[in-house]
């Protein structure tokens, strides 16, 4: 990326450059991992320029953004220097300097969502609290301080206990089982102990996982995209499959309380809502990302409008697209790491090989500098004309001892 012409601000830049993109905004996007990549790479298509600030020069966008500001999302000096490059803030993370935006949303930057909402979701459980407040069914939970508390917590909601990291969480990084009273102790260390902040969560008894991505325009237009199954192995998102299987109640139930809880934050882009579908047929909230998300990366291929080109319409205040699905099914497989170093790459290469083989499969590689254990490091989305094609399609690129997990 052209380091020289950052120097450049933007308002000079307007004056100079005649409007050659759909949108002429410049948008600051705080992250630029495999999210931020995918937003590039649909920015592309319709010339809006995306700027990206990460703190890795190697990042999964920085080789297609328009400018890579190498520095840290989570520090004041650096965003607030950023954001004089951009027209419009927005994330692809939500660990980001919510302070720091809040100050900035002060002095007239715009930020999509607001800072508001970044602040409420990047702390989950303060993200709990909004949501209960504003009438959304979700897992009873309570805040822990000490030995004490989290005993009595147990007591009230029963075991297995969910313990959870208030921060910093993702891909189950920050979660912790308690089985029972007896490891309750070595949960919570596991997370650190109780110096960073944990609460617990009752355990959900699903039967099925499901999300949905919902997307609000500048002009508060809501549009949602079809409930996917979502399923996940070992805390990590593993397989996304579109639309899911649920009866017409169901998916209207999972669409109403996701729009209702987006609709409680402020600001716009795309929202992911995961949900936790129950025996007895209730949905509750598990929590929701204000961004892209990995429940919507089978949007690129299955959807009329992915979620990345959403959410560009929707914060640079274009007309939302159309989300609904323009092929019958489509299945979405993360390429987690298997090993670390060579092995685990050939690994992968063996899998995305066997894809380029397989009808209907597009392969995503992130371009990630190395691989580690369960990091995710591409995936592979599979269309086709049923839901049950699309699963053997999937059974058969993957090999024999995982085959069973479609
Ligand atoms: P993400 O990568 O989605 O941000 P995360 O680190 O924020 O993940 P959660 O979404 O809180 O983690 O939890 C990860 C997974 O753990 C859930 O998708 C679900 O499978 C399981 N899980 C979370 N909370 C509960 C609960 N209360 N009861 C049962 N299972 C749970
Ligand atoms: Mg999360
Ligand atoms: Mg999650």
């Amino acid at each position: 990326s052209c380091r020289a012409s950052m120097e450049t601000d933007v308002s000079q830049r307007k004056e100079n450059a005649p409007a050659h993109g759909v949108s002429e905004t410049v948008v600051g996007v705080l992250g630029g991992g495999q999210l931020g990549r995918m937003l590039c790479q649909a920015a592309s298509q319709m010339s809006i320029t995306v700027n990206i600030l990460d703190p890795m020069v190697n990042c999964p966008a920085s080789t297609i953004c328009h400018h890579h500001m190498v520095g840290s999302y989570d520090n004041s000096t650096t965003v607030e220097e950023f954001a004089k490059r951009c027209e419009i803030l927005t994330v692809e993370i939500e660990h980001v300097d919510a302070d720091t935006l809040e100050k900035l949303e002060k002095q007239g930057v715009d930020c999509q969502p607001k800072a508001s909402t970044i602040r409420i979701i990047q702390d989950k459980f303060l993200q709990k609290v909004h949501f209960s407040r504003h009438g959304i069914p979700l897992p009873k939970f309570i805040q822990i301080e000490d030995e004490e508390s989290a005993k009595r917590a147990g007591e009230q909601f029963g075991y297995p206990l969910m313990v959870k990291s208030r921060r910093l969480a993702y891909d189950g990084r920050g979660n912790a089982v308690a089985k029972s009273e007896e490891v309750l102790t070595s949960a919570i260390n596991a997370l650190g102990g109780f110096g960073h902040g944990l609460y617990v969560e009752q355990w959900a008894p699903f039967v099925k996982e499901l999300a949905v991505i919902v997307a609000r325009g500048r002009d508060n237009s809501i549009s949602c995209y079809p409930v996917v199954e979502t399923v996940h192995r070992e805390n990590i998102c593993h397989i996304v499959k579109s639309p899911a299987n649920e009866s017409w109640k169901i998916m209207k139930l999972a669409t109403d309380i996701a729009s209702k809880a987006v609709a409680s934050l402020e600001g716009a882009g795309v929202f992911a809502v995961e949900l936790f579908l129950t025996e007895d047929g209730q949905i509750l909230l598990n929590e929701v990302a204000p961004r892209p998300h990995n429940s919507g990366h089978h949007t690129i291929e299955s959807c009329y409008t992915s979620q990345y080109e959403q959410h560009l319409r929707a914060v640079v205040g274009l007309p939302l697209g159309d989300p609904s699905m323009k092929a019958p099914a489509s299945i979405m497989y993360n390429i987690l790491g298997e090993d670390e170093g060579e092995r685990g790459f050939i690994l992968a290469h063996e899998l995305i090989r066997r894809a380029l083989c397989t009808p209907g499969a597009s392969v995503h590689w992130y371009d990630k500098p190395d691989m580690r254990k369960q990091r995710k490091m591409g995936h592979i989305t599979v269309v086709g004309p049923s839901m049950g094609i699309v699963e053997a399609r999937v059974k058969s690129l993957l090999n024999e001892e995982n085959a069973d997990e479609t």
